[in-house]
């Protein structure tokens, strides 16, 4: 089932301890390019699709859970979303966990590491992309970006469980815990001014 909620999400809701989310932007520039939509699954097969107004830069329940150090905060490429919703709401979320990350740390085979790619691999879901690239500014969602919107979130908790497995297969849990610590910090520096920069670097 798909929700839907505006501005914020409902008091009380309960989305576990483990919490995927997506966001969905104007582009790909968090400073420049405004946060439309948040989506967020418990793992349950349910999604809650946030619906973000132009110019709002409160979302209390929302803040709440980024912040909230009892739920895991579940992305695929975490780095964009961490950035565009500490942009707007000023929350790093924390603590968190990326399945791009578990993908490049265990499938070293493939350079192929999109989501689309990911669902039909592991878990032999088709996921559609067509609404990738829609006007998530618009003023209504139409039912195609909602189903598209709910499906970036849905499958996350799956995919989390099969990546554990492989990490764990390939001595490789302790990296990718490091690198998941290390995930708000690398999206602060992306907003700070340290985008394309590797701060490692010589
Ligand atoms: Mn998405």
């Amino acid at each position: 089932m798909i929700s839907i909620h505006e501005r914020d999400l409902p008091d009380g809701l309960d989305l576990g301890a483990i919490v995927a989310i997506d966001t969905e932007t104007m582009g790909l520039v968090p400073q420049r390019d405004r946060l439309c939509l948040v989506q967020l699954s418990g793992g349950d097969g349910n999604a809650h699709l946030l619906r973000i107004a132009q110019g709002q830069t409160e979302a209390p329940n929302l803040a709440r859970l980024l912040a909230d150090p009892d739920r895991l905060k579940l992305f695929h490429y975490g780095r964009f979303d961490i950035a565009v919703m500490a942009h707007r709401f000023g929350v790093l979320a924390r603590p968190v966990w990326c399945t791009k990350i578990a993908s490049k740390l265990t499938r070293t085979f493939s350079d192929r590491h999109g989501l689309k790619q990911l669902c039909q691999e592991m878990l032999g879901i088709d996921l559609s992309k067509h609404q990738q690239m829609s006007d998530w500014g618009a003023e209504t969602l139409t039912e195609a970006q909602a189903a598209y919107a709910a499906s970036d979130v849905l499958h996350l908790h799956a995919l989390r469980a099969e990546f554990l497995k492989r990490l764990e297969r390939e001595g490789r849990v302790a990296l990718a815990q490091a690198c998941f610590d290390f995930l708000p910090d690398r999206a602060a520096l992306d907003l700070a001014g340290w985008p394309d920069i590797d701060i490692f670097s010589h």
